[in-house]
């Protein structure tokens, strides 16, 4: 168990003198605060820096990113993956513009209520722009918190995270913004998850797992499900004047990006040709091989280039390709194509 007073005393005061000067920490604007929150769900640090630094130029305040183009942002957000963010991130904001006068809630229930804001942002964002007494739980704080407590139960577990969450309300002062960065920064610098520098740790002398010598134990987290593999054949559909085929994607994980049309690796061209509409030449020229992991899947992908003269309404100038959104995994692609056509 937690000496409370002198474990929240030691963890502060390290704090204190130690967080880094990352730039959302030298704003009090609860928007900012939260847009970076977003960012670094699933994303490390380093590379949410320069994105969070160009939002803030390009969408400095509520109504600039609620009055956004969709196309625009998702272009924008390019290469941080996990797209549905974004897009929640945009219809919250909205909500913010339109419910509240685009000012971002001081009160924890209508602010849980906003598109994409789930506990660890709720709590997040209402601590570190409010100090609203909410923890905000992400991996980072799992760890440090299985090894103070030397918990050995699974750490992926819903019920297990819940229950931490609570344990952390329970102690946490009335510096709770400062407190729950505190324990996510320990966690990122200092109780890491190889080679924890207990020796330098400002909270040892409460940590349980040290004191047992099992802090290489732990966290527990059950063995990650296999991810699915999937096999692609990906066409780059050329027309005589230039143009690529591309279709936005609409219903998945990555709608309103563009993609090169991609099928199952036993489709034929020819029923590929029938699906879009298109007359097609079916001697495909291979121009590569790409792969792409995902969290729960990979996928591997055969580029394959084909010609048409028939007129579709998704063939875009390929000097244009460049301004619309796409995700890595075809961006992987298309550079193999230009590549090939220099
Ligand atoms: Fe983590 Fe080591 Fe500190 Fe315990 S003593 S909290 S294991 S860094």
């Amino acid at each position: 168990m937690l000496k409370i007073s002198e474990f929240n005393h030691n963890l502060l005061g390290w704090y204190q003198s130690n967080k880094r000067a990352l730039p959302w920490r030298q704003t009090q604007d609860p928007y900012r605060i939260w847009l970076s929150e977003v960012m670094l769900q699933q994303t490390q640090v380093i590379t949410v820096i320069p994105y969070y630094e160009k939002f803030i130029t390009r969408y400095p305040d509520i109504d600039s990113l609620a009055d956004a183009d969709e196309e625009a942002l998702l272009k924008d957000w390019e290469g941080l993956g996990y797209y549905n963010r974004i897009r929640n991130f945009q219809a919250a904001v909205r909500e913010v513009r339109d419910s509240y006068g685009s000012v971002v809630p001081d009160q924890p229930e209508a602010f849980f209520k906003l598109k994409g804001v789930g506990p660890y942002i709720g709590g997040a964002v209402q601590s570190i722009a409010f100090n609203h007494l909410l923890a905000a739980v992400d991996g980072n704080v799992l760890r440090v918190i299985s090894r103070l407590d030397a918990d050995r139960r699974d750490m992926t577990k819903a019920s297990v995270q819940k229950d931490i969450k609570h344990r952390i309300e329970e102690i946490i002062p009335l510096e709770a913004g400062d407190f729950n960065q505190a324990l996510m920064e320990l966690g990122a610098t200092i109780c890491t998850p190889r080679a924890p520098k207990c020796i330098m740790c400002p909270v040892q002398e409460n940590c349980e797992a040290y004191k047992e010598s099992i802090v290489a134990e732990l966290p527990v987290k059950k063995k990650a499900k296999q991810k699915n593999e999937l096999y692609y054949n990906v066409y780059f559909i050329l027309n005589d004047r230039g143009e690529v085929l591309l279709r936005k994607q609409e219903g998945t994980l990555l709608q309103g990006m563009y993609e090169l049309p991609k099928y199952d690796v036993d489709t034929s061209i020819e029923s590929i040709g029938e699906e879009l509409g298109i007359d097609v030449d079916t001697s495909g020229v291979h121009i590569g091989s790409s792969k792409h992991v995902f969290t729960h899947q990979v996928w591997y992908m055969e580029g394959y280039m084909l010609h048409t003269r028939s007129p579709h309404p998704g063939f875009v100038p390929l000097r244009e390709v460049e301004n619309l959104p796409m995700s890595r995994a075809m961006q992987k692609l298309y550079r193999l194509f230009e590549s090939e056509n220099g």
